[in-house]
C-alpha cells in the first residue's frame, strides 16, 4: 500500500516560489505521470517524495503519515534517474545485487530475488555481462532492476527514457506498462513528453509554472481540457485556437476533428481558408490552412489537397471548444 499526498505544499529556491500551494493525491498502485514543460517543477515534486529536497511549507504524506522526518532510505521508495547510475566495473548481476548486500539479505535470498527480477525485466541472459557490452535499453533495464530489487512500495522515475532512441523508447513504454501491471506498485513518472504521459499513465498530472493545470486520465485530458494550456500541451499538432471576435472568447478544435473539402461543407461551424503547406506523414497528411490573419493545422487520413487550394472546413459542435479571456474553458452546458 502506498498512496502519496501533497497538502498545501510550497517550495522556494532562492526566495522564488517554484511550487505554489500544491494539493495532490497520488493513488495507491496507479501509474501517475507528472508532465509539463521544462522547469515547471516536476522533478522538485519527485525529490520531495524521495526525501532528497524537502518542501518549504506544507506536508507530504505517505499512506496518510507525514514523512518529513523519515530518512530517504527508510521511506520504501526507489528512484530511477535519467542518467542511471550503474557501476561499469560490476557485472549485471553484481549491479542488481548491490543494494541487497547493503541491506544484509542472505545469499540464497539474494540469488532468488536477482533471478526473478532479471527475468521480469528481460535481463536473465545478460547477468554475467558488463554494462559496457549492453545496449542503452538494456542498461536502462539494469537501472530499473536495481530499483526493483529493493522491493519499494513506490517507484519514482525521472525521465528514465530520455537517453534512448525513438524506437527503443516506444518499446520501453510498453515494457514499463507491463512491469507496472505485474508489480501493482505505485509508479510516479516524470516526463516533459506528452506522448509518454498519454501512452502510459492511469492519471496524468499536467503542470505549468508550479501549478497543477489538470489531473485526469489521458482520455479526459485530451477530450476535456480545463484550459488552453492543457488543450495545446497535449496532442500533436496542438489544438487550433482562434478568436471569435466577441468579448475575448476564443474557440478551439483539434486538427483531426474537421470535415474538409473543396466544396462547401454542412456544419454548424465552418470557415474557409487556403492550404499553405502540406506534410505527408505516411498514414496521414497535415495541412496548414491560412484563415484571415491566423493559420490552422488540419489532419486528414486521405491526401486530398494541394498547396494554394481554397478549401472549406467544418467542425462538429461536439468537437468545438470555447475558452474565456484567461484561457479557462467555457463549458457549453
Ligand atoms: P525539467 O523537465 O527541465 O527537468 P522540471 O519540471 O523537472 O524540469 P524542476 O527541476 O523541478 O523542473 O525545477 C523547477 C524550477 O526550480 C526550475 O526553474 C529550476 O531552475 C529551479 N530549481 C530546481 N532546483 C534548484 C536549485 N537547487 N536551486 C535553484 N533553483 C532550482
Amino acid at each position: 500500500m502506498a498512496s502519496i499526498e501533497f497538502v498545501n505544499v510550497t517550495k522556494e529556491f532562492e526566495k522564488k516560489e517554484i511550487i505554489k500551494d500544491l494539493n495532490l493525491r497520488i493513488e495507491d498502485g496507479k501509474f501517475t505521470v507528472l508532465v509539463g514543460p521544462s522547469g515547471c517543477g516536476k522533478t522538485t515534486l519527485l525529490r520531495m517524495i524521495a526525501g532528497i529536497g524537502p518542501q518549504t511549507s506544507g506536508s507530504v504524506l505517505l499512506n496518510g503519515k507525514d514523512i518529513s522526518n523519515i530518512a530517504p532510505g527508510k521511506r520504501g521508495v526507489a528512484m530511477v534517474f535519467q542518467n542511471y547510475a550503474i557501476y561499469p566495473t560490476m557485472s549485471v548481476r553484481e549491479n542488481i545485487e548491490f543494494g541487497l548486500k547493503n541491506n544484509k539479505v542472505n545469499k540464497i535470498e539474494r540469488k532468488k530475488l536477482v533471478e526473478s527480477i532479471s527475468e521480469a525485466v528481460g535481463l536473465s541472459e545478460y547477468l554475467g555481462r558488463k554494462p559496457s557490452t549492453l545496449s542503452g535499453g538494456q542498461r536502462q533495464r539494469v537501472a530499473l532492476a536495481r530499483a526493483m530489487v529493493k522491493q519499494p512500495s513506490v517507484f519514482l522515475m525521472d525521465e528514465p527514457l530520455s537517453n534512448l532512441d525513438a524506437k527503443l523508447r516506444a518499446q520501453m513504454r510498453i515494457d514499463l506498462i507491463e512491469l507496472h501491471k505485474k508489480l501493482g506498485t505505485t509508479f510516479v513518472y516524470v516526463t516533459h513528453d506528452q506522448v509518454e504521459a498519454m501512452s502510459m499513465a492511469d492519471t496524468i498530472v499536467l503542470m505549468n509554472q508550479g501549478l497543477i493545470q489538470q489531473e485526469a486520465p489521458p482520455e479526459e485530458i485530451y477530450h476535456e481540457p480545463n484550459n488552453i494550456f492543457v488543450a495545446q500541451f497535449i496532442g500533436t499538432p496542438p489544438m487550433n485556437i482562434g478568436e471569435l471576435g466577441v468579448d475575448g472568447v476564443r474557440f478551439g478544435f483539434r486538427p483531426e476533428s474537421v470535415t474538409a473539402s473543396t466544396e462547401p461543407v454542412e456544419s454548424p461551424f465552418t470557415l474557409q481558408g487556403e492550404v499553405t503547406t502540406r506534410e505527408m506523414l505516411g498514414s496521414e497528411t497535415l495541412y496548414q490552412i491560412r484563415y484571415k490573419e491566423t493559420s490552422f493545422m488540419i489532419k486528414s487520413l486521405i491526401d486530398k489537397f494541394s498547396v494554394n487550394q481554397k478549401i472549406h472546413i467544418g467542425v462538429n459542435s461536439d468537437k468545438l471548444y470555447f475558452f474565456a479571456d484567461d484561457g479557462d474553458r467555457i463549458h457549453k452546458d
